[in-house]
């Protein structure tokens, strides 16, 4: 073990979808592996995930490399098509497509008129229901409803789909609101229904439906603040952990990193970690953001510089250079680091740069 390594356990993987299951026992479930599988690697996590019922993703592209690494599960565009071109695509790859806006449907019924597409295109109907990111308007639905049906390239069976603002925050009435808003708007129609995410998944029975889109918890993850996916029965899936290139002690006032921002109140140990914001460690981790070293946890201090941080291994530290250093995963959840840095374990997780070296195990 060298400089920055982010080690993905493929196991951890498997058990937190085998989790998902034992938490919506009754709904099919889209693996959402968008953004490069949360940062984790496509193809490697969409293998390992090979007893999700469908994967989800963002963009075309991701569901074009998919394909060709030949996976042949449904996979779902979440966002649907960016350009009418794209249709064809669509339907020779058998991708199934969200239609969230007007324009999308108008091109789908062009399409049906202009190209010869044998299978019928399976399409997710999303629906506003107060996010007021993606989806049409609850008073739309009857219209798209009959549209769709009546296109030609469009499989008559629907799934009509939201997605919660606040799922995350427990006990937010606005879950209900939405929740009541699609009951409504879905009501007359016997589709399938598909609201859920990971959130949601673990925290809103009536939101589980027919299928639930679990994205961040398949990583090991709790997007409900405060808790970490340990405490949800989740194993995290990516450990982050570089080495000690430097131990030396130091007087007391001794100021530390780029502007001096932190002073030693008293004479210690300093350790310094190869790792920075070139690999993607988050710039914003604040004096006391846990690294684990040698099993315990010590306090990031200073600034994080682009190859290497600091961190105040204390007066009676016996750690020695080449030692290793845990950033997150195993033995320091993400989430910590995340709430540290004033971000989300999200982000973090999506940023690490080419330059770590990824071991799948
Ligand atoms: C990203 C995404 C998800 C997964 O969200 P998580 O919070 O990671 O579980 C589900 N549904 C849609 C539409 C998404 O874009």
């Amino acid at each position: 073990m060298k400089t920055a390594l982010a080690q993905v356990s493929l196991s951890a993987l498997q058990h937190n979808l085998a989790q998902v299951k034992q938490m919506a026992p009754e709904s099919q479930v889209m693996a959402v592996c968008k953004a490069n599988g949360y940062g984790h690697g496509l193809i490697e996590v969409a293998q390992a995930l090979n007893k999700a019922d469908a994967f989800g993703v963002a963009r075309i592209e991701e569901a074009f490399n998919l394909r060709a690494a030949g996976i042949n599960k449904t996979i779902v565009l979440l966002e649907g098509f960016f350009e009418a071109k794209d249709i064809a695509s669509i339907a020779v790859n058998h991708f199934q497509t969200v239609i969230h806006n007007e324009k999308q449907l108008a091109e789908l019924e062009q399409a049906a008129t202009e190209l010869e597409i044998g299978i019928p295109i399976k399409v997710w109907l999303k629906i506003d229901t107060g996010m007021s990111r993606l989806g049409i308007h609850v008073s739309q639905v009857d219209e798209f409803v009959s549209r769709l049906q009546a296109c030609a390239c469009v499989h008559p069976d629907l799934v009509l789909m939201t997605h919660l603002a606040c799922a995350d925050e427990l006990n937010n009435k606005y879950n209900q609101t939405q929740l009541m808003a699609f009951k409504q708007a879905s009501s007359a129609y016997s589709f399938s229904h598909s609201i859920a995410n990971s959130a949601a998944t673990m925290v809103l029975d009536r939101a589980k439906q027919n299928w639930v889109r679990p994205g961040i918890m398949l990583y090991g993850v709790s997007p409900i603040e405060g808790e970490t996916g340990l405490e949800r029965n989740l194993k995290p899936v990516m450990t982050l952990s570089s080495q000690l290139i430097s131990v030396k002690k130091v007087d007391a006032n001794t100021p530390v990193g780029y502007g001096g921002t932190w002073v030693t109140p008293s004479k210690t140990i300093l350790g310094v970690v190869a790792i920075g914001y070139g690999d993607g460690y988050p710039r914003h981790a604040k004096n006391g953001t846990p690294v684990l070293i040698n099993g315990r946890i010590v306090p990031l201090v200073g600034r994080v510089s682009m190859d290497m941080i600091t961190v105040d291994l204390g007066c009676d530290s016996q750690d020695n250079i080449g030692d290793k250093a845990v950033l997150w995963g195993a033995g320091l959840p993400i989430e910590k680091v995340a709430e540290s840095a004033e971000t989300i374990a999200y982000e973090i997780l999506c940023q690490l740069t080419t330059r770590v070296k990824w071991k799948y195990i």
